[in-house]
């Protein structure tokens, strides 16, 4: 006859998972799947050609899916540096830049480790911060949602920040530091700042990687996930002092690359040409965006350096998004933060999609006027 088991409530055992990460909420971005124009991500519009994608299925006939990979796809590393600029050993590859978020995480943050962070800002820092049991301080921006550079600087040396991290262009607002502004941050603190460059092909005033030669303690991210469209691959990397990124090895997760992620990103980063007539029409998409939105009556649009723009109206953003939904646009509702009250995010898409965007929001706005 068995013995009673020790732990025999599935209740006890939730008890088990720290506390930091129980009050967490999983990442879900819940798409309703149906919808036919897609802008609720900041992806691409762009999937890879259909003659790069043939390439790479006859590729894949002569992957060693057995094998491991490499711990570093040196490959793609290699080619990354060179397109960069920058000395390859600084590079660690991720499976996506999420990944590499969650290993600042392991790599700088004890309990109790200051921590600065402006707001509203791309929603996994705070989270990683949190479920590290880090001591965050949030920097609120200022009126017109911009960063608040100064006040960003005063806590960085107020608080003595380990780890200070600045995205710009921000997601989620869309709006960049200048690079004096950022360079200003990096001189004052005796930490590490990260700058999260995951939109950095969209944005005029280009990347801070060029302050890695002065500033040891700089770290730079970047993700193939926009400019480059590939969301659904999952690869990012971050640039890094030689130094530090050997260090920063030893907290990671091995193997995160697979062979054949390695072999697409090869394989697209050929397409020099490709990507800059992408990444222009983007560009150009989110200006006649925000152009469009501005021309609308009732609608308040917020600049954007990125591939996106948000956009608040006098109607409940759940309500309008829900409206959008139906009539096959999906965005997304950025009232979760609470910074945003009201406003709605659009990544840019094709010319048919936004203006299957800007149809629907002027239809459902005049629906409202009129009811
Ligand atoms: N950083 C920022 C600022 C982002 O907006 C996103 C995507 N939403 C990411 C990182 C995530 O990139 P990846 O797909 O490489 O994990």
């Amino acid at each position: 006859m068995p013995s009673t088991p020790a732990l025999s409530s599935i209740d006890d055992v939730l008890t088990l998972i720290r506390p930091s990460v129980r009050d967490e909420h999983a990442y879900v971005v819940g798409a309703p799947s149906e919808c036919e124009v897609k802008l609720n991500q900041n992806e691409s519009p762009y999937d890879l050609p259909a003659e790069l994608k043939q390439e790479l299925a006859e590729a894949f006939t002569h992957i060693d899916a057995n094998r491991y990979p490499n711990e570093q796809p040196n490959e793609l590393r290699d080619a990354l540096a060179e397109r960069d600029g920058v000395d390859p050993e600084g590079i660690i590859v991720g499976n996506g830049s999420n990944e590499l978020t969650y290993t600042f995480g392991t790599a700088f943050l004890d309990p109790g480790t200051p921590v600065v962070m402006p707001r509203p800002m791309f929603s996994l820092y705070e989270k990683v911060a949190r479920i590290c049991n880090a001591d965050l301080t949030p920097v609120p921006p200022r009126d017109d949602l911009s960063f608040d550079a100064d006040a960003i600087k005063r806590a960085v040396v107020d608080t003595g920040a380990v780890m200070t991290v600045l995205t710009t262009p921000n997601n989620p607002t869309g709006l960049a530091m200048t690079m004096d502004e950022i360079e200003q941050i990096v001189r004052a603190a005796e930490g590490i700042v990260v700058v999260d460059e995951a939109y950095v092909e969209f944005n005029p005033a280009g990347s801070a990687a060029d302050l890695l030669e002065t500033y040891p303690n700089v770290v730079i991210l970047r993700t193939l996930s926009k400019g480059m469209g590939l969301a659904g691959v999952r690869l990012g990397y971050m640039i890094a002092r030689p130094e530090l990124a050997h260090e920063i090895m030893k907290s990671r997760l091995p193997f995160m690359v697979d062979r054949f992620s390695e072999k697409i990103a090869l394989a697209l980063i050929q397409h020099d040409d490709l990507l800059s007539e992408r990444v222009a029409a983007l560009k150009q998409a989110t200006q006649s965006l925000i152009a469009a939105l501005e021309e609308m009556p009732g609608v308040e649009v917020v600049p954007s350096e990125a591939n996106f723009c948000i956009f608040r109206t006098e109607r409940d953003a759940d309500a309008l998004q829900a409206d959008l939904a139906a009539s096959g646009v999906l965005v997304r509702n950025m009232g979760g933060y609470p910074e945003l009250p009201g406003y709605l995010r659009v990544s840019a898409g094709t010319e048919a999609e936004n203006k299957a965007f800007l149809t629907a929001l002027e239809r459902s706005l005049a629906r409202v006027d009129t009811a």
